[in-house]
């Protein structure tokens, strides 16, 4: 069955658009974190960021900094969360990738910290994914 966004993205249910582009869609959260509250979408249906493919990807920069000074303008916001959950364990709910763009303001009480742990092992770790970053390449 076809994703929530993409029976969006196909007229089937309604949707506040920002901008349609040949391989992407920028529109509205339904349930805004705060004013402004926009996701952009690609039109291929991909669960995770890492399935899309690489001409779909190599926009999404482009986008989301086109898309953060539009909010900018529009809203007068000073700074915006740019999120992606990239996976359910993640928090992900639509299997559909998404960028949240979320405007924010001083004391708007939403905050937005992860909880730090101590960092042990870094060293090795960092080896680790060194030599798995060797092994990759930009479409694996
Ligand atoms: P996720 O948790 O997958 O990262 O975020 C999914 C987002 O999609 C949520 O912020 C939710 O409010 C939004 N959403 C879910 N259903 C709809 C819908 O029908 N229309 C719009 N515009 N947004 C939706």
């Amino acid at each position: 069955m076809a994703s929530i966004f993409s029976r969006i993205i196909a007229g089937q249910i309604p949707g506040d658009f920002i901008f349609r582009e040949p391989r992407w869609v920028a529109l509205l959260d339904i349930r805004p974190t705060s004013a402004g509250h926009a996701l952009l979408i690609p039109l291929v249906e991909a669960p995770l960021l890492a399935d899309l493919p690489p001409a779909t990807l190599a926009d999404a920069g482009r986008l989301l900094a086109r898309l953060t000074r539009a909010l900018k303008q529009v809203t007068g916001c000073p700074a915006v969360n740019i999120v992606l959950n990239d996976g359910p364990v993640a928090g992900q709910e639509v299997p559909h990738v998404h960028w949240h763009v979320v405007p924010r303001w001083p004391d708007d009480g939403r905050g937005y910290r992860f909880a730090p742990q101590p960092g042990t092992g870094l060293a090795t770790l960092a080896a680790d994914l060194a030599t798995a970053w060797d092994t990759l390449d930009n479409d694996q």
